[in-house]
């Protein structure tokens, strides 16, 4: 199965792929934690990219397009995926199609999170207070005036993206603002499990 899950920062679609990653036996790839992995490793990639992250704004379509061009094409992908996180903007929705079709791949689900703006930094900054480590947050971008730059981001250019899959038939919303066991319940039905 090849599910992308779509949503603003803090929609808790982490959460649903670590879940689906179990019940379905295929890799999540969350273009975040690659990039987060990168930059803790202090690759030329994570060098590059930081700044960019910490500020909450969005790395370059490029870049991201290819670290999933690549990780799309590894043996593990080949039963299936999770997409959490990419693509976000159109130019990376539709460099994703292209990719599919070199690989003869098409996405059998896009599950939308509906999650009300205001609920949103309430989550992150619950999030801020059960990942610390000595104090400290593991995820530099989870402060107040990074993650408003991050919505801004998903308004201004994420959004477009459910548009983009709207249009295919694709698209599927589920309410986010239900607990983490009726999201987990209302994406199951969808995918028939
Ligand atoms: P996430 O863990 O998905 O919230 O992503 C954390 C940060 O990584 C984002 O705020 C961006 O800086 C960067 N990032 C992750 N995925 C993408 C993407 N598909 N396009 C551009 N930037 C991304």
């Amino acid at each position: 199965m090849r599910l992308l899950l779509l949503g603003p920062p803090g929609a808790g679609k982490g959460t649903q792929a670590a879940r689906l990653v179990k019940t379905l036996s295929i890799p999540q790839l969350s273009t975040g934690d690659m990039l987060r992995t990168a930059v803790q490793a202090g690759t030329p990639l994570g060098l590059q990219v930081k700044a960019v992250m910490d500020a909450g704004q969005l790395v370059s379509d490029k870049l991201v397009i290819g670290i999933v061009a690549d990780r799309i094409g590894q043996p593990d992908c080949q039963k299936g995926f999770i997409l959490d996180g990419f693509p976000r903007t159109f130019g990376q929705a539709e460099a994703l199609d292209s990719m599919l079709l070199n690989h003869n791949m098409k996405l059998d689900y896009v599950i939308e999170l509906k999650v009300k703006e205001e609920a949103l930094l309430a989550r992150m900054e619950k999030r801020v207070q059960e990942t610390q480590i000595n104090g400290q947050s593991i995820r530099t971008d989870d402060n107040p005036d990074s993650f408003r730059i991050r919505l801004a981001a998903y308004r201004a250019q994420t959004a477009a993206v459910a548009d983009y899959y709207k249009k295919t038939g694709l698209l599927r919303s589920v309410d986010g603002m239900q607990s983490v066991e009726q999201v987990s319940q209302a994406i199951d039905d969808i995918l028939g499990l």
